[in-house]
């Protein structure tokens, strides 16, 4: 329909045309939100889907979401829950970056609810629907704790006075975490203790406070709802443990040429020496595909260096030098030659080498590497079945 959701799905990039090819699962996808369902007790369990569904596309990701179940939307943008909306017409959809001055008639033409995070945004959308005649559904943002956004704790416990709140309904208090997967971090409890003071003075609303992983922390902090979003795309909420999540993004690239280097350096700057002789790949994917540069390797051949990995034939591969935009020189020499050829595709995100690993070896969180997955990518879908 619009320009921009065609962009956003790629759609018209073939797989013999692309130098990246991202398969996401959808039927991973809907049963990770199966999973979170099901340990978040009888709290409902709504779906985060911000920054495009975390790179895996709002188009595919919402429909395989509220197929298996999921009623309620979260995202950052007003523009990105318009593009939910367009996919899930019985959906209610919260947008989490709060009230932007003079918005407030978008939200009630596409019928969606902010998250209001200030005594003004409050005053505003209160205003807008005393001028409506009509009590709109909106969230109030308590911070326990990251000081970012929302109300600090102390406004949240005046709330109740405040006239403004009987102009329109609070279907939703909620608040966020610093820091639940370190399970043991006392913010975790502080923060739920602050958070519950907030809520016992707003009896009969409902209110959020669980993210992915908080839904697996000990104190069961699920109230009515919880929102996850990494763990919905295979991220693992619980780092201390195995992940109970199944992946959800495979990416590979392709061989674009082999060659030996003996005694020389690869790639950008100089900074990886090959010693003695090496077989060197070079791969078509760059951190214009959103491949963080910080996975460059920077050393010689045989150290083991913190730096990107890539499964060749199914063996791990070490990069070799900086990460540049549109390749990757990785060092298969260790592989038999006749298992490494020209055209070959190699597996980037898939196996071991997992988001969350993807992100370690960057420096990085799998967050990061999840929402940057490139636009120039050929994307293919496994559907989930309902
Ligand atoms: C992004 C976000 C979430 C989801 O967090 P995950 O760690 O990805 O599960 C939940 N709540 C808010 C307010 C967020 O910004």
């Amino acid at each position: 329909m619009t320009k921009t959701e065609q962009t956003s799905t790629a759609s018209r990039i073939l797989p013999e045309m692309a130098g990246g090819l991202l398969h996401i699962d959808l039927a991973a996808l809907a049963s990770n939100w199966r999973t979170l369902r099901d340990n978040a007790g009888s709290a409902e369990a709504s779906a985060v889907v911000k920054a495009d569904a975390y790179g895996t596309g709002i188009e595919q990701a919402v429909p395989a979401l509220a197929q298996a179940g999921c009623r309620t939307f979260f995202v950052a943008h007003l523009s990105e829950a318009i593009r939910v909306r367009a996919v899930a017409p019985e959906a209610t959809i919260y947008v989490l970056n709060g009230l932007f001055p003079g918005t407030c008639s978008t939200y009630v033409e596409h019928d969606l609810r902010p998250v209001l995070g200030s005594f003004e945004e409050i005053e505003e959308w209160a205003s807008f629907c005393r001028s409506q005649g009509g009590k709109r559904e909106a969230a109030i943002h308590v911070d326990t704790g990251m000081n970012r956004l929302g109300l600090t704790v102390q406004q949240g416990l005046t709330l109740k006075d405040r006239a403004e709140l009987k102009d329109f309904e609070t279907a939703l208090l909620m608040s966020h975490f610093v820091s639940a997967e370190e399970s043991d971090n006392p913010l975790n409890i502080r923060q739920i203790e602050a958070f519950r003071a907030v809520r016992e003075t707003l009896p009969g609303v409902r209110a959020s406070l669980a993210n992915s992983s908080g839904i697996f922390l000990k104190e069961k902090p699920h109230f009515d709802l919880v929102r996850p979003g990494y763990a919905l795309y295979g991220g693992n909420p619980t780092p201390d443990h195995d992940n109970p999540m199944s992946p959800v993004a495979g990416l590979k690239a392709r061989i674009v040429q082999l060659r030996w280097v003996e005694d020389d350096t690869v790639g950008y700057n100089a900074r990886w020496l090959a010693l003695g002789r090496r077989r060197i790949a070079t791969l078509s994917i760059g951190y214009a595909d959103g491949y963080p540069r910080s996975a460059s390797a920077r050393g010689k051949s045989g150290e083991e260096l913190l730096a990107g990995q890539v499964l060749v034939a199914g063996h791990p591969c070490p990069f070799a030098g900086n990460v540049s935009m549109d390749l990757i020189t990785v060092d298969v020499t260790d592989i038999p030659e006749n298992e490494v050829r020209r055209g070959d595709t190699v597996t980037m995100i898939g196996g071991s080498l997992t988001i969350d690993e993807v992100g370690r070896r960057a420096g990085t969180i799998g967050y990061e590497i999840l929402t940057n997955l490139g636009r120039r990518y050929a994307r293919t879908y496994t559907e989930s079945q309902g």
